[in-house]
């Protein structure tokens, strides 16, 4: 079995080429693939399953012609995009994950997040997920109308701009101490996650064993992938948009 993972690509209509690599990469290596993850971040903003913007309908297409190729197709949430919904799913042929989920590729149980949880040490951020993951917010979201939902995420997106510019590195990094911890309780050795942009293969020791941690990238400068083969063999590209 032989899986292709991506997260944070920030789709937007403001990023044209990066939706353009996302396309030639569901036309390209997705064909080789098994099995296809998108860890999180697919779009910059998701403001409800109902959203008729070009971008949404071109992508969720785009996707379904890989799932009836034959490839299994995954979707986790990330911060961006934690209002992707059934009808998505179902426009794919996306199966939805929930966060932390452990899946076992090329053989290896391997725990598969977004990332954001990771991160203890931004607990602004934390309180605020948590409102934002309320079922009765949510709701009370999806009830608006598009535009007004638009306006919303503009602004969020403002916003969290603004936070992210004065916080401290490390604090928007993952807390070390969560990730044994949450591996610890996956029983897992590899972790796969995207969300602070820091694309990197951490060796780890857990618990007297070997362990990685995979971080993927942003398709910010470049694109970012990661292929896990049946032979064990992990690599993270980058590759141009
Ligand atoms: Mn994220």
């Amino acid at each position: 079995m032989r899986a292709l993972i991506i997260s944070d690509l920030h789709l937007d209509p403001g990023a044209p080429a990066r939706t353009q690599a996302f396309l030639r990469l569901l036309r390209t290596d997705t064909v080789s693939a098994d099995a296809f993850y998108v860890l999180g971040d697919l779009f910059e903003a998701w403001i409800g399953d109902d959203d008729d913007a070009p971008l949404a309908r071109e992508v969720q297409t785009a996707i379904s012609e890989v799932a009836a190729r034959g490839t299994a197709c995954y979707f986790m949430a990330g911060n961006r995009d934690f209002l992707v919904g059934e009808r998505f799913a179902a426009n794919t042929g996306m199966t939805i994950l929930s966060d932390p989920t452990v899946h076992s590729l090329g053989g290896e149980d391997t725990l598969l997040m977004h990332g954001d949880t990771l991160c203890t040490g931004d607990t602004d951020y934390q309180i605020v997920r948590q409102q934002l993951h309320a079922p009765a917010w949510q709701a009370g979201f999806l009830a608006q109308p598009l535009a007004a939902r638009r306006e919303f995420a503009r602004a969020a997106r403002a916003e969290s701009a603004a936070a992210t510019a004065g916080k401290a590195e490390e604090i928007m990094d993952v807390a070390p101490d969560e990730v044994r911890r949450v591996m610890a309780a996956a029983g897992v050795r590899r972790l796969v996650h995207g969300h602070t942009h820091r694309p990197a293969v951490h060796e780890l020791d857990q618990d007297g064993s070997a362990a990685r941690r995979i971080v993927l990238g942003a398709w910010h400068d470049q694109g970012w992938r990661l292929w896990l083969d049946p032979d064990g063999s992990e690599r993270l590209e980058a590759f141009a948009l």
